[in-house]
């Protein structure tokens, strides 16, 4: 079988982020989104790929379906981010806490054999508990007092719009006025595929037991871990992640967030160089060229586009009176909007942003293409920065997802640095979890760290490369791990999520994550910004209150309370506080 060298890059789509809302990550739906790789068709017709493709890389290979795609470039291939990509992204971070997740390269040929199952990834990686299908149930939601929740928050990602008008009759969450596709499936399936018991693993299965007791189980295997994890946090409010903190800081254990494997490049750089931020409010009002970078935003952030870009603004009269500019490595739905695409070579970005710094000083550039881009675009989209009224750009993990990591967000922090020589410019990342911004200002504001904070010699620290989530895990450093309110096991690389199979794991959730089956605690949860209210911060690090909605099932507490009380108990073990 003819196999070939391909560029492998990993993200979000807008199907994955549907199903994962409406019919939950063990659903058939979603796996058909995460295991449909798209492929080039010329690339398809030169291997003789049918339907199936063999992807391999450092030992680990399966066979996922075929998608033919004109937006993959020849050469490269797309799978969108979940439990197959990352199966064959290895756990190596660099010593910066994020594993590549893009511009990888991996073999891939023709394929004869079945397509790999979502059971097949879960058990090759060592899960405990396959058999979750019976315990996922939804709520029953029965009609009743119609009722109109005005501005509520929607926490899905990290635009947190404020502005989505909720119906309600009786606990049905009828109708979503104002959020995106993604926010529709979120709102009008909370009911759907819910952790609605307590289960603790007994004789190798999970078991129903009383919120008491598995809180007592999971606080008998945190106090006696010798190096636990407390990891997620991105999906729940500012007032629970200062919970988590203390947490970790009595354990001596690590509390970390899931910007370890998102925009921790980002806040690396930021911490080197600087920034120059700002809000939203000025870019709709005055931006006249906005610029994404390795973000596709139309997909990942829907109203991003919608509130920034094609709006009307105090001095701009919405989409005509703004050039936008997209730079990726794949043609995405956002570009198929861009005035100027600009398509640059996977892992080239710090290349390209720095022909834009010479280009904006008329150094001359010898090569007649940088990263793929030929000269003479390159000093056109530099003219085009140095010209506008007010630009901003928006980044994303295209760009610290790849090689070089916090070294292309240093490059393109410093072209926005520059551009403010001649003109106004400004950036931000586009953050994805809704808090994940919050959880690095919790821990930035009690530890003095964004992420990673480790406090087993007793007071804060954080080495990236050491103390972060993935190389914990991959490294076999922890011997106990809380999730609350994430999914490593979808979003990690296969050598850290099969330690999870080795240690204790607790999970808090509203929804049947794929954690869950390596878990050995389950506890429910409230899903905060519809059941639990809470505050937020906007990726442009506005503070937003999020709302409740409806009620939280019977029975089941918001993660505030849950964390109260499983400190409490730590603490009792321990012999704390009496
Ligand atoms: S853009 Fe993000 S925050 Fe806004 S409605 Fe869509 S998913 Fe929700």
């Amino acid at each position: 079988m003819p196999v070939a060298l391909f560029i492998l890059n990993t993200g979000r789509s807008l199907s994955q982020g549907m199903y994962m809302e409406s019919e939950g990550k063990w659903s058939e739906n979603y796996f058909k989104t995460v295991v449909a790789v798209e492929m080039n068709p010329n690339d398809i017709k030169r291997l003789g790929v049918k339907d199936r493709v063999k992807i391999a890389r450092n030992g680990s290979s399966l066979v996922a379906l075929v998608k033919p795609s004109d937006r993959v470039p020849e050469g490269a291939i797309f799978i969108p981010m979940g439990p197959v990509a990352n199966f064959i992204i290895d756990g190596d971070t660099d010593g910066v806490g994020i594993p590549s997740f893009k511009a990888i390269e991996v073999e891939a040929g023709p394929a004869e054999e079945p397509v790999a199952t979502l059971r097949d990834i879960l058990k090759s990686l060592g899960a405990k508990n396959l058999d979750v299908d019976a315990l996922m149930k939804d709520i029953s939601v029965q009609s009743g007092e119609k009722r109109v929740v005005e501005s509520v928050s929607c926490p899905f990602c990290g635009d947190l719009c404020d502005y989505l008008k909720i119906e309600v009759d009786g606990s049905k969450i009828v109708r979503n006025v104002g959020g995106c596709a993604v926010s529709i499936a979120k709102f009008l399936n909370y009911h759907k595929h819910r952790v609605l018991e307590p289960y603790v693993r007994r004789g190798g299965s999970l078991t129903k037991v009383d919120l008491d007791t598995a809180i007592e189980e999971a606080a008998k295997i945190l106090a006696n871990a010798r190096y636990a994890l407390i990891y997620g946090l991105s999906n729940t409010c500012v007032e629970a992640i200062e919970l988590a903190v203390e947490l970790a800081e009595i354990l001596r254990g690590v509390v970390d967030n899931t910007s370890t494997v998102c925009h921790g490049p980002t806040v690396l750089a930021i911490q080197e160089v600087g920034t120059v931020a700002m809000t939203f409010a000025p870019v709709l009002h005055l931006a006249d060229v906005v610029v994404f970078w390795g973000s596709n935003a139309r997909e990942a952030h829907a109203n991003h586009v919608s509130r920034l870009v094609m709006a009307m603004g105090r001095f701009r009269k919405g989409r005509k009176d703004r050039k936008l500019v997209v730079v990726d490595s794949r043609k995405t739905m956002l570009a198929d909007m861009a005035d100027i695409f600009i398509q640059v070579e996977p892992g080239k970005d710090l290349e390209l942003a720095t022909a834009l710094r010479m280009a904006l000083r008329d150094l001359e550039i010898e090569s007649p293409s940088v990263a793929g881009v030929p000269r003479e675009k390159i000093y056109e989209l530099a003219e085009l920065m140095k010209t506008a009224r007010y630009g901003a750009l928006f980044f994303g993990m295209g760009v610290t997802h790849t090689g070089a990591k916090l070294r292309n967000i240093q490059a393109v922090i410093k072209l926005v640095q520059e551009l403010n020589e001649w003109t106004k410019w400004v950036l931000l990342p586009m953050r994805g979890h809704y808090n994940v911004t919050g959880a690095n200002q919790v821990s930035l504001w009690l530890t003095g760290y964004p992420y990673a904070v480790d406090f087993s010699r007793g007071f804060p620290r954080m080495i990236p490369g050491v103390t972060t989530a993935v190389d914990l895990l991959a490294n076999g450093d922890v011997d106990a791990a809380l999730i609350i309110a994430s999914d490593p096991a979808a979003h990690f690389p296969r050598k850290a999520v099969e330690h999870l199979s080795k240690i204790p794991v607790i999970v808090i959730d509203a929804k049947w994550s794929l954690t869950a089956a390596f878990a050995d605690v389950i506890i429910p949860a409230g899903l905060v910004g519809i059941e639990c209210e809470g505050t937020a911060y906007r990726m442009d690090g506005v503070p937003i209150y999020m709302k409740k909605v409806v009620n939280p099932p019977p029975g089941v507490l918001c993660d505030v309370e849950l964390l109260k009380r499983l400190t409490e108990k730590v603490k009792s073990m321990k012999g704390w506080g009496e």
